[in-house]
Parts: C-alpha cells; sequence; structure tokens
C-alpha cells in the first residue's frame, strides 16, 4: 500500500507512521528524519539544510526531490510506503505524481490527521521540553505553523480535489488515533 500521510506539525504524523509501518508491513519514509539525520551526520546536504530547517522554513523543492527520489527508487519499497513530510507545497505534488508514474507506483491514498492548533501548539510545547529538536525553539515552531497554513494546506486541497483524501480525527489516545486511521485505510 502506498500512502501519503499528512497533518501539521505536531498532529502526530510521525508516531502513527511508525505504528502504521508495523500493521501494514511497509516502510516509513520521513523526509525531516532523513534531513535530520543528514544534519546529525554532517554530510554536505546536511550541512546545506541546517539553518534552514532550524528556522522552521522549507527546504528547496530542488534537493527535496533528489533525496525522494534517491529513497523511492530502494528496492524496500517496492511494495509500498508511508510517506511523511511530503509533499509540503503544491511544487512538490506535482513532482511527487510525475515521479510515482515514471515508477508506475500510483498512490492508494492521501491520510490527513486533523487537530485544532491549539493542541497543536501545546503537543510542540511540550515535545520542545522532552527532545530539544532545534525547530521546536517557540520562533521556529511559530513558523513552521506559519509555513503549513499557507503552503502545506492546499495541498490537503489538491488530493482532495482527486477525491484521493481520506480525513481522520487526530485527537486522542495513540491507539485510538492508530484505530481510526487503519479503519480509514481499510
Ligand atoms: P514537522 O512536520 O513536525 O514540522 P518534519 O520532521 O516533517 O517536521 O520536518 C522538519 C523540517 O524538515 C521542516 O520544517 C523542513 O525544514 C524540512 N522538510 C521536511 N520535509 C520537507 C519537504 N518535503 N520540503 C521541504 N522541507 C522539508
Amino acid at each position: 500500500m502506498r500512502i501519503v500521510l499528512l497533518g501539521a506539525p505536531g498532529s502526530g504524523k510521525g508516531t502513527q507512521a511508525a505504528r502504521l509501518k508495523e500493521a501494514l508491513g511497509v516502510p516509513h519514509v520521513s523526509t525531516g528524519e532523513m534531513l535530520r539525520q543528514a544534519v546529525a551526520a554532517g554530510t554536505p546536504l546536511g550541512r546545506q539544510v541546517k539553518d534552514v530547517m532550524a528556522r522552521g522554513e522549507l527546504v528547496s523543492d530542488a534537493l527535496m526531490l533528489d533525496l525522494l527520489e534517491e529513497r523511492l527508487s530502494r528496492p524496500d519499497v517496492s511494495n509500498g510506503f508511508i510517506l511523511d513530510g511530503y509533499p509540503r507545497n503544491l511544487v512538490q505534488c506535482q513532482a511527487l505524481a510525475a515521479l510515482l508514474e515514471r515508477l508506475g507506483q500510483p498512490l492508494d491514498a492521501a491520510v490527513l490527521l486533523e487537530v485544532p492548533v491549539a493542541m497543536l501548539i501545546e503537543r510542540l510545547a511540550g515535545r520542545a521540553a522532552q527532545e530539544g529538536r532545534s525547530d521546536d525553539s517557540p520562533e521556529a515552531v511559530k513558523q513552521r505553523l506559519r509555513v503549513y497554513e499557507s503552503q502545506t494546506a492546499p495541498v490537503v486541497e489538491y488530493f482532495a480535489a482527486q477525491s484521493r483524501l481520506r480525513r481522520v480525527d487526530g485527537v486522542g489516545t495513540v491507539e485510538e488515533v492508530s484505530e481510526r486511521l487503519l479503519a480509514a485505510l481499510r
């Protein structure tokens, strides 16, 4: 199964993707994770994206497409994937459509985790205290939410217009949300 997981920062995408991966038996492809690993390893890509990420802004579409293309061309995703963190704007929607077309791997669904903004802010503040991610500072969180509203919200509309979008209530326990996600994908 090939799915795109959509949701604002703090919506629980990462947590749910890790569980979905077990339930569906397909890899979790998180562009944010891939970038954080590159930063941690100090690769040329990591050095290029470090500051942009820390500010809560988007990495360039060209860099992201290179990264995604390389990842989705590996054999472990031939039976499917859960894509988390991409696409994040309309240019990336087009790029993904073209890439999947070329790979002969059409998407099955796009699933949106819906969580009210007040709760996103609360969750991100909690995570900042625990994990110390460089983009969980109050300024970067504000910027990530602004970027989501202006650039990523249209991605939701893009999938809705194609009748591919499934909306899932992201408020509840981790288990409750997992159940809803699986039900939405059945
Ligand atoms: P969150 O959804 O919590 O903001 P992610 O882990 O998905 O976190 O992404 C962290 C950061 O990585 C983003 O703020 C952005 O700088 C960068 N990033 C991840 N995916 C993309 C993408 N598809 N396009 C541009 N930048 C991205």
